[in-house]
């Protein structure tokens, strides 16, 4: 039988110090199938690039640089020092510092070129301690010249044909007779500028990496043991999931779930690679399977939470008995690439909630621009800090008396919006951020067994 192959991502908690990193080593040398290796940037080293690029004085900025100096160089030192190492970390950390000392505009473009540097110092890294670790022969790969994006920076969309391309002209050649580690995060675009895939973007790059070699298994390892039925920080009596669909997982993580980058699963699907989620700190516990088909479909599998939304209620009389509206307002969204995660809408009135700004956490996409543009045909309300509440499952909108049930358990709480029909893997709802956890708590309790 030929040889399976296996895509194994490392988080940023996996990356934080030498000892995760000799763990995450010893998780892939006892594997001979982990041949393609994808890891994030050192814990909390992407905060400190994002904050470096906000920061207009060039003195805290080389201060910042300084920081994820100490941290890298302490992981060389107690890792011995070795020479090579060394020097291509200290390359590595002059380039950046080099980049922060200079007085420049931050561009969207130079900010991404700064992201970069997380995941290519932890990549290095790890690649040598894999070595010592496994004793292979393992190659370090430029993820950039693989993963080709267009020039959305911040959040660049891959381009799949031309990620195949590289992927057998570049990587599949190494794989013969090496294993690769390579960054998660980073691409370029066609002139081979720095791009990134957007925060958590390591999750995707490597369902990227696993769709460009046709993996068998994408491993992402993480901090947590499993994707659960809800988060336990919330409610104690949250359990690990064993198996749970792609289009169960991917609504998940749309609707809250940190565990995955919501778009992880999205190459998983085209070419059927089986996901397996685990920490790296338990790798001996089991973890979650994400796959097409599941054993068990119950009605209710998880209940996630997604916190910060904002609700925005456009009103337009106009709208009365006429067409159109929709089609104008979704214009302007869509011209200023704004995602809209849910639409309810009646005769002359549309109700919809945004992803909050990635840029500015908390704060709602909708800038001064977009709302200037919609309150030229309609009159705009804005409601902050809901939370949406999401049921996930199979044949939500098939199955009959179930949301009697769920809004009868919930009878004290307010509910702005309900989403029911459109999908049949989930049922969602907007609460107040307040009500929030007890309304999760409260479906777990009653509805996941
Ligand atoms: N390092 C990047 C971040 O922190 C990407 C990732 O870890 O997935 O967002
Ligand atoms: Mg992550």
């Amino acid at each position: 039988m030929p040889d399976l192959i296996k895509v194994a991502k490392f988080g940023g908690t996996s990356m934080a110090d030498l000892t995760a990193m000799k763990r995450c080593a010893s998780i892939v040398s006892s594997d001979p199938d982990k041949k393609v290796i994808v890891v994030s940037a050192t814990s909390g080293t992407t905060n400190l690039l994002t904050e470096l690029c906000t920061e207009e004085s060039v003195e805290t900025r080389v201060e910042i640089v300084s920081q994820i100096k100490e941290k890298h160089l302490a992981i060389c030192k107690q890792f011995g020092n070795p020479k090579t190492l060394l020097d291509e970390v200290t390359a590595l950390l002059s380039e950046l510092e080099a980049i922060a000392s200079r007085k420049q505009i931050m561009t969207k473009m130079l900010r991404d070129e700064i992201l970069s540097f997380g995941e290519r110092l932890s990549s290095r890294i790890f690649s040598e301690v894999l070595k010592v670790d496994s004793g292979d022969d393992i190659q370090w790969l430029d993820a950039r010249t693989v993963i080709k994006t267009d020039n959305h920076y911040g959040s660049a969309e891959p381009d799949i044909d031309e990620i195949g391309k590289a992927s057998s002209e570049i990587l599949q050649p190494l794989l013969k007779d090496a294993r690769v580690v390579t960054q998660g995060f980073i691409g370029s675009d066609s002139k081979g500028t720095t791009t990134t895939l957007g925060r958590g973007g390591s999750d995707y790059s490597a369902a990227l990496f696993a769709e460009a070699v046709d993996a068998d298994v994408l491993e992402i390892w993480t901090d947590v043991t499993a994707i659960y039925t809800t988060d336990p920080r919330i409610a104690p009596d949250a359990r690990p999931i064993t198996e749970i669909s792609f289009d169960e997982a991917a609504e998940l993580s749309v609707f809250g779930a940190k565990v995955l980058h919501p778009a992880t699963v999205v190459p998983a699907i085209r070419k059927n690679i089986r996901v397996y989620v685990g920490s790296s700190i338990h790798p001996e516990k089991p973890g979650t399977w994400i796959v097409r088909d599941t054993k068990e479909k119950p009605v209710i599998r998880a209940i996630s939470l997604r916190r910060r939304q904002t609700l925005v209620k456009v009103h337009s009389l106009d709208m009365l008995h006429r067409y159109g509206f929709l089609a104008k307002l979704f214009q302007v969204l869509g011209d200023h690439k704004i995602s809209v995660d849910l639409v309810t809408t009646s005769e002359v009135s549309v109700a919809l909630t945004l992803d909050s700004d990635i840029n500015n956490p908390g704060q709602p996409m909708l800038g001064e621009e977009v709302l200037e543009e919609l309150q030229k045909f309609s009159e705009v309300e804005i409601i902050k800090d809901l939370s949406l509440v999401a049921l996930v499952g199979n044949n939500l909108n098939q199955t009959a008396g179930l949301s009697g049930p769920i809004f009868g358990s919930l009878l004290d709480v307010n509910i702005h919006l309900i989403c029911h029909g459109a999908s049949s893997y989930n049922l969602c709802f907007l609460v107040a951020e307040e009500d929030a956890e007890n309304v999760v708590q409260v479906l777990h309790k009653q509805f996941i067994k």
